[in-house]
C-alpha cells in the first residue's frame, strides 16, 4: 500500500469546507472506494501526489491533456500571456487564431463561439437550436453525457422513448418534459420516434463517440440514419464533441463517420488544460446568436486569453497529424497487448484513437443497457490495487482512459502487463 497520509489529511480538511471534499463528484472515489489522491504535480504522462507517490496517468484530466501534463510549449504560451494580463473583457487576436484554426480544420464548422465549459457549450447550442427552429422538444440518448445543465439531466426509462423524468433533485419536471430519451443503437426506436415527434423536434444531441458511460462505439449505419431522419424532419443534429473533438484526429467524430452535423460542441482538448468550451456550425444558424440575432448568450470570461493560447498552442502541435498517428499506434499496441494476455477471460478492451475502456464482458456493448453492471463492480474493486501499483485509472468503471503523446512506449508495455496480471489474479473471484 502506498502512503497516503497527506492526501487523507487534506481531504479531511476540504470535506469541512467543500461538499464531499471535491469540486466535481467522481473525484471523491465513491464508486471505487480507496483514498482519493491529492495531486501536486503533473509532468508528461505522470502525476505526483502530495505524499510523493507518482502514477502513470490514464485519466488525463478526463480528456483534455492529449499532449500530457505541462507540455513545455503550452506552459510557455500561458506564461507569456499571463504576463500581459489574465482577462480583458474585450476581444483579442487569440480568439481569432483558435476560431480560425477550428473553422479551417472542421468542415461543418463555419462559425464558432467560445464559452468556459463543455456544459455551457451544450446548453448554449441547445438554446440556439431551439431559437433557430422555433421548436422546443429535444432528443438525447441514454448513455450519453452532455454536462449538467437542467434540461439534459434526464433519467432514461427502459426500452422506447421516455420523456422528462429528472435524474437529479432540483431539476423541475417542467424543464425536462421537453427532453426525450432513447436507447442508442436502435434503429427501430429511432424511426418510431421520428414518425411520431420528428416535426416537433428542435434538435437531437449525441456524443460523437459516446465515451462518458463506457465507450459505446456506434455503427456507421445508425449514425447515418440519425442524420437522414433529422434532415428529413427539419431538426438540427448536434454532435457533442467535447471529448472526441481533436482527440479522434482534427475532424473529430464527424469526420470519422463522414457526417455533417448542424452544430458541434467542444471543450476539453481545445482549451489545452484551461477551462473552455465552444459551439459552432453553419453560419446561418450561428448568426442567430446575439448580438446579430435574437438568441441570447454571453460570458464574462468567454474566449479567455489564457485558455485561447493554451488551446491554440495544443492544436497547432496536432496540425500535421503526426501525433494522432503515433497515438493510434500506441493505443492499438496497448489494447492488443492486454487483450492477448486476457484471451481466456471475459475481459475486453474497447479502443478507438487514443481512448480505451476496460470492459468486463465478452461482447462490447453499444448501448447503456448492454453494459454488464457486475463488470463495473469488478473494475471498482480493482481500482485501488491498480492505483497502488502506480497506475492512475479514472475512479469509475464507466469512465474511459486516455493516452497522451507523452506516454512512453515502455511504460505502456509495463502498464499492460501490470493490468493484465491484476485482472487475472482477481478473475477467479468473479462468478
Ligand atoms: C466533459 C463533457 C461535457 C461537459 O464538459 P464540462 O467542461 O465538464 O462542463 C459535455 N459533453 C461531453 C461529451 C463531455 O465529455
Amino acid at each position: 500500500m502506498l502512503k497516503t497520509d497527506k492526501s487523507q489529511e487534506i481531504i479531511r480538511k476540504t470535506e469541512k469546507v467543500t461538499p464531499g471534499g471535491v469540486n466535481s463528484p467522481v473525484r471523491a472515489f465513491q464508486s471505487v472506494g480507496g483514498i482519493p489522491r491529492v495531486i501536486k504535480k503533473g509532468e508528461g504522462a505522470f502525476l505526483t501526489d502530495v505524499d510523493d507517490n507518482s502514477y502513470l496517468d490514464f485519466s488525463s484530466s478526463w480528456g483534455p491533456l492529449i499532449l500530457g501534463h505541462a507540455d513545455p510549449d503550452v506552459v510557455k504560451a500561458v506564461q507569456t500571456q499571463a504576463e500581459l494580463g489574465m482577462t480583458y473583457g474585450a476581444s483579442t487576436e487569440h480568439e481569432l487564431n483558435l476560431a480560425q484554426f477550428i473553422v479551417d480544420h472542421v468542415d461543418p464548422v463555419e462559425k464558432i463561439r467560445f464559452v468556459s465549459s463543455g456544459t455551457e457549450a451544450v446548453m448554449s447550442a441547445i438554446r440556439l437550436a431551439r431559437g433557430f427552429t422555433g421548436r422546443d422538444l429535444i432528443l438525447k440518448f441514454d448513455g450519453c453525457y452532455h454536462g449538467h445543465s437542467d434540461h439534459l439531466l434526464v433519467a432514461a426509462g427502459s426500452g422506447l422513448a421516455t420523456f422528462g423524468t429528472p435524474s437529479s433533485a432540483g431539476v423541475p419536471e417542467a424543464i425536462t418534459s421537453k427532453t426525450a430519451v432513447l436507447p442508442l443503437d436502435d434503429e427501430e426506436a429511432l424511426e418510431a420516434f421520428f414518425e411520431k415527434h420528428g416535426d416537433e423536434l428542435a434538435c437531437v444531441i449525441i456524443e460523437g463517440i459516446p465515451a462518458n458511460n463506457g465507450l459505446l462505439l456506434q455503427r456507421h449505419d445508425y449514425v447515418r440514419l440519425l442524420r437522414a431522419l433529422t434532415e428529413k424532419h427539419g431538426a438540427l443534429l448536434i454532435f457533442d464533441e467535447v471529448i472526441t473533438g481533436f482527440r479522434l484526429g482534427l475532424g473529430g467524430a464527424a469526420a470519422f463517420y463522414g457526417i455533417t452535423p448542424d452544430l458541434l460542441t467542444y471543450g476539453k482538448i481545445i482549451g489545452g488544460g484551461m477551462p473552455v468550451g465552444a459551439f459552432g456550425g453553419r453560419a446561418e444558424i450561428m448568426d442567430m446568436l446575439s448580438p446579430l440575432g435574437p438568441v441570447y448568450q454571453a460570458g464574462t470570461l468567454s474566449g479567455n486569453p489564457l485558455a485561447m493560447v493554451a488551446g491554440y498552442t495544443t492544436l497547432k502541435k496536432l496540425e500535421d497529424g503526426r501525433i494522432y498517428k503515433e497515438l493510434e499506434e500506441k493505443n492499438r499496441r496497448f489494447v492488443t497487448d492486454i487483450t492477448e494476455q486476457l484471451r481466456d477471460s471475459k475481459v475486453n478492451i474497447a479502443g478507438i484513437g487514443s481512448i480505451f475502456w476496460i470492459v468486463f464482458q465478452s461482447e462490447l456493448p453499444r448501448s447503456a443497457a448492454a453494459i454488464n453492471t457486475a463488470g463495473i463492480a469488478h473494475y471498482n474493486r480493482l481500482h485501488e490495487k491498480v492505483l497502488n501499483r502506480g497506475l492512475y485509472l479514472p475512479p469509475s468503471g464507466y469512465e474511459v482512459c486516455f493516452i497522451s503523446s507523452a506516454h512512453p512506449d515502455k511504460m505502456l508495455t509495463n502498464a499492460a502487463n501490470t493490468l493484465a496480471n491484476i485482472i487475472r489474479q482477481e478473475a477467479h473471484t468473479w462468478h
